[in-house]
Order: C-alpha cells, then sequence, then structure tokens
C-alpha cells in the first residue's frame, strides 16, 4: 500500500500497532487498569513511574525524565534512531509500504545515508583486499593460523586495512566521499595538523553492525608483523552519530535470529572468540563491543533473551569482568551462568584446538556464586559467616526473585545454612536489596496530589469549574506540574469559555510535546475516579485543601525558623504572622 502523506502513514502504523505491545518488548510492562505500567527504560529507578495508555496511544515516565510522547518517539529513544529511523523500523513491523523521499528531515536521513553507504563500501574494501590481494597473502595466512576458515571469513566479512596511512581515503575519494564524511563516519582521523590519516593500518578489520544488518563501526585487531608494543592490540571506531558504543553488541543482529526466549545466549570477550564460536557451530553468541559490557547492551540482550552465559578468558581480568558483567545482568533480572574455561585460555583457542570440547565446556557453566564459593574455599580458613558477607551482594542484585530463592537454595545447601538465615540477611542489605525492584512486587503507581488535582481539571468540568480559579502556582512543587498548569492559565486567561471546554476539546488546544503528559494524567484520574465514591469536584476539593495544607505547614516550619533566629522587631512580626496561619490551618482541620 502507498500512502499519500506522511501524516497518513504515521496514522496506519499508530492504528496497526500496540503500543504496549511493541513498549512491552523493552519494558516489562504490568496491566493496571485502562493502563500499564513498568520501570523506565530512561532513567534508573526501582518503583514503577513510566506509563503506556494503549487506548490513547501514548508514554509516559512520572519520574525523573518526566518525558513521553507516541509510539515513534519511544522507538526514537530506546533504539537510538531519528525520527526516518523510527518511522522505518515501525513501518517494517506494520506492513506500511513508505512512499520514499519524503520521511522527515530528508538533508539529514540522507546525510546518514551517505554514511551507512560509506562504511558499507569501506567494509567491502577491507574484504576485498583481504581475500584477493596476494600482496597482503600474510594477513590471510595469519587467520588460517588462528584457525578461521575462509568461508567464515566471508561470513563475517572479515577485512584487511593495509598499513599506509591513506590508502582507504585514496579510495574513498576515488568514490566521491569528502573528508568530513570519512571523519563522521570514524574510518579517518585527524592530526593535530589538520592532515587527514586512516584509523586501521596494518589491522585484521571486524565490521560491527546494527540490528539491521548495517555496518556502523569496525574493530580492529593488530597483526603481528606491524605490532611494535605501543598500538592497542584491539581499537575501535570512535563514536559517531551511527555508533553508540554502550548499545552495540557484536554479532546480535545474526545471534538474534537464533534466540528464542528460552535460549540462553553466550557472551564472551573478543571480536575472534564470536567467530570462532560460530565457525564450531553455535550460532547464540555475542561479544560487547569496545566496552565493559553495559547496562544498555543487558537491555538489547534482554529483547530476545532471559538469560545469559559469561564465557570470559580464564585468567584474573576476565574473571573480574564477569563478575561485573553478571552483576549488570543480575540487576535487569536475567539469570546468569559462567562457563569455566581451562586456565589461561580464551574460547577461540578452545574452538580452534576442538570445536567438540568447546561445545563440552559450554554445557558445564554454573553459577557464578558457587564459582565464587569455590574460589573462596580454596582460599580457606574462613568462616561461614564471611563466605556468605562476599556472596550477599552479588545475590542481592537479583531483580528476578524467583531466580534469587534459587541462589538462596544453592547458597544454603552449599555452606549448610538455613534458608530463612541468608533470606533476612538478604532484605537487611539496604542499598543492594533488590526485592523491591521487582515488578510484580511494586506497590501502586504513586500520582501526587498535585499531579491528580491537574489530571481532574483536564478530565472534569465541573471540578474545573468549582476550583480552577482557586489553584495557585504557589501550591505546586512539581516542575512538569507547573509548567501544564501555566499553561493551562494561560488558555483561561485568554479565553473565558475554556473553564467548560469537554476534556477532549482542552486536550486538542495544548502545545505538541504537553499532550502525552496530558492524556497519561488523565488516563490515571480516569480510572481512579471510577474506583471513587466522591464526585469529581468532591475529589478535587480534597485534593486542593490538602496542597493549602501543605503549602501553611511549610510557611509554619519556615517561621519557627525565623522566631528562634531573629531580632525582637522581627520576632514580633513573624509571631503575629505565625498565629494567623495556625488559626487559619485549625480552621481547615476542622472542615
Ligand atoms: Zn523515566
Amino acid at each position: 500500500m502507498i500512502l499519500n502523506s506522511m501524516s497518513q502513514e504515521t496514522e496506519l502504523i499508530k492504528d496497526r500497532l500496540d503500543i504496549a505491545e511493541v513498549v512491552g518488548e523493552y519494558v516489562q510492562l504490568k496491566r493496571a487498569g485502562r493502563y500499564f505500567k513498568g520501570l523506565c527504560p530512561f532513567h534508573n529507578e526501582k518503583t514503577p513511574s513510566f506509563i503506556v495508555s494503549p487506548d490513547k496511544g501514548i508514554w509516559h515516565c512520572f519520574g525523573a525524565c518526566s518525558e513521553g510522547g507516541d509510539i515513534f518517539s519511544f522507538v526514537e529513544k530506546i533504539e537510538g534512531v531519528d525520527f526516518p529511523g523510527a518511522l522505518k523500523l515501525l513501518a517494517d513491523r506494520a506492513g506500511v509500504t513508505l512512499s520514499t523521499g519524503r520521511q522527515g528531515s530528508k538533508e539529514s536521513s540522507d546525510k546518514r545515508q551517505r554514511l551507512f553507504d560509506l562504511l558499507d563500501v569501506t567494509a567491502r574494501f577491507y574484504h576485498e583486499v583481504l581475500m584477493n590481494q596476494a600482496a597482503v597473502r600474510k594477513a590471510g595466512d595469519y587467520l588460517q593460523q588462528r584457525g578461521v576458515k575462509k568461508k567464515t571469513r566471508e561470513l563475517f566479512q572479515l577485512g584487511y586495512a593495509p598499513a599506509g596511512w591513506d590508502t582507504l581515503q585514496t579510495f574513498l575519494r576515488a568514490r566521491g566521499y569528502a573528508p568530513r564524511e570519512m571523519l563522521a563516519a570514524g574510518v579517518a582521523g585527524e592530526s593535530q595538523g589538520g592532515k587527514l590519516y586512516d584509523r586501521f593500518r596494518g589491522r585484521i578489520i571486524f565490521p560491527i553492525t546494527d540490528l539491521q544488518g548495517r555496518v556502523v563501526a569496525f574493530g580492529g585487531r593488530i597483526v603481528p608483523w606491524h605490532e611494535t608494543g605501543k598500538e592497542g592490540k584491539y581499537i575501535n571506531s570512535p563514536e559517531t552519530e551511527l555508533y553508540e558504543k554502550r548499545r552495540v553488541v557484536y554479532n546480535l543482529q545474526r545471534a538474534k535470529q537464533h534466540l528464542k526466549h528460552e535460549a540462553p545466549c553466550l557472551v564472551v570477550e573478543g571480536y575472534l572468540d564470536v567467530v570462532m564460536v560460530v565457525q564450531s557451530g553455535v550460532e547464540n553468541v555475542v561479544a560487547s563491543s569496545g566496552t565493559a559490557f553495559t547496562a544498555e547492551q543487558v537491555g538489547q540482550l534482554k529483547r530476545f533473551t532471559n538469560e545469559l552465559h559469561f564465557a570470559f578468558d580464564a585468567d584474573a581480568a576476565g574473571f573480574k569482568a564477569a563478575i561485573s558483567a553478571t552483576q549488570t545482568a543480575m540487576t535487569a533480572g536475567l539469570r546468569v551462568s559462567t562457563v569455566i574455561l581451562p586456565a589461561g585460555t580464551d574460547p577461540a583457542d578452545i574452538a580452534k584446538r576442538s570445536p567438540a570440547e568447546l561445545k563440552r565446556c559450554l554445557a558445564q557453566h554454573r553459577s557464578l556464586v558457587s564459582v565464587l564459593l569455590e574460589r573462596l574455599r580454596e582460599q580457606g580458613g574462613k568462616k561461614k559467616e564471611e563466605y556468605l558477607r562476599e556472596l550477599l551482594p552479588l545475590m542481592a542484585r537479583a531483580a528476578n526473585v524467583v531466580y534469587q530463592g534459587e541462589l538462596v537454595q544453592e547458597v544454603a545447601a552449599a555452606l549448610a545454612v538455613p534458608e530463612s538465615r541468608i533470606i533476612s540477611q538478604l532484605q537487611q542489605a539496604p542499598m543492594d536489596s533488590s526485592i523491591e525492584t521487582n515488578i510484580e512486587q511494586g506497590g501502586e503507581l504513586s500520582v501526587s496530589p498535585e499531579q491528580y488535582l491537574l489530571g481532574l481539571m483536564i478530565v472534569s468540568v465541573a471540578a474545573r469549574q468549582e476550583l480552577f480559579s482557586e489553584l495557585d502556582d504557589s501550591f505546586i512543587l512539581d516542575d512538569a506540574v507547573r509548567m501544564l498548569y501555566k499553561i493551562l492559565q494561560g488558555l483561561f486567561k485568554a479565553e473565558t469559555a475554556f473553564i467548560n471546554w469537554p476534556g477532549e476539546k482542552l486536550l486538542e488546544r495544548l502545545p505538541k510535546e504537553q499532550i502525552s503528559y496530558a492524556e497519561t494524567l488523565r488516563a490515571l484520574v480516569e480510572e481512579r475516579l471510577e474506583r471513587s465514591h466522591r464526585t469529581p469536584a468532591e475529589e478535587g476539593r480534597v485534593l486542593l485543601e490538602g496542597l493549602k495544607r501543605r503549602q501553611l505547614t511549610a510557611q509554619l516550619k519556615c517561621l519557627q525558623g525565623e522566631l528562634a533566629a531573629g531580632g525582637a522587631q522581627q520576632r514580633t512580626r513573624a509571631l503575629k504572622q505565625f498565629r494567623e496561619l495556625a488559626e487559619r490551618l485549625a480552621q481547615m482541620e476542622v472542615r
């Protein structure tokens, strides 16, 4: 189907897709009446303040970000793409054919497309050099020696970057690419004197792709005959418009096709590990690319799997990395296991030696808790309590309560201590006690009185007529609520009919950026009103009194300070005010 305008296209996509389903792939959502709630994926929180309203097609965070929008803005934010990118992703999903060329800001999407093209051409160039140029036979020999077969080199589009300072540049210039584009794509660097140079020289090249299979960056390993010891053994593309390091997971684009939610995903440290593991016939393997394993990378993996198996290098650094990666993954609610490799080896070594041996190792994964316990025992001479103290912080990270329970059982059995003792100690671990992070146990979403009151002002004409003129921005402490209030106040001043507008009309008149916030407030209030025995105006009255009381109490506290600290004159004045305020407050309590 080809549609005539972009607004028709976006409308059709919104019609076809369920926002709760799309968001639900990134965020664990729980139904609460007409809306869904969950932990906001854009800030760190322990109680849910992220709301999705399927009937309105919007989302909003009531927590630290106080951001919101529609299905497109959500995908833009979570995938780190621009509007055309989100449009494309969602159009594919909805089965809507986009008319080309008019998507969003054409100039910026053209610019991005040129960068993608440049990176694609570069990957092909490096690959061609590796596969076909007799002059660099050595690079092919080197991969041969590391055990990487020809077919595998093709599968991963491995390449070789020649050692010259401008080989790639010359090639790209001839293809019509400008130096600023090479810099923007991260394949060239610029010296202090402003001279351009090829970033990758004398290196085996691993193209890194996004989830749609487009090359966004490169990793490069120095070849032994160009190694001087001064350069990094591995280098990566810098962060660019297309490459956000902390989000990209190497090989996830291929692995995701083999990951069903029940299947665990193997996480290794290096590009070569991934390549060799796949060559051994294990497809569900990824590596964090160019960084330590980040929460964002876990978020990407969580979309496709519930369980990670870490197979890090069997050395001290690898073990440390595994502990930190385990914590990150457990905090995100994933199950985690550790694969123990023979000391001093990495997955690529074993895969080269014997694919069968690799598979045997991978099958023998264990919980990191049990591995840690074993290490502690090897050190010897410790009491049970000391073991427990070392293990508790790790166990406390498990955001998945069922999984945490299993870990408790495991440790209880290994140390022969009662489970109840471990549980009570876990509950006392204040910082890391993540039981409350589990959404199943999360309490009611807390809507503040001022949020609720503003929502009422939108939903209910009666409440608005009775109370709006009594509102005052001094009652409002929350910035987002205050902003919305100021806009309503502006409407009120401009048109007296405002007070009688139905909610729908009022929403139409709000600025675009306020709509998702106001809509979500409305959804929450409507739902709460259904459960309330009061009329909307009565609800509003109760809330307003509460806010006034809060304000008076704060003023009283302030005056108490003045009374204690001020001079005689100041004290007399403060005392007078204090009596007045206290009287007003007392009257309110009586009513
Ligand atoms: Zn948030």
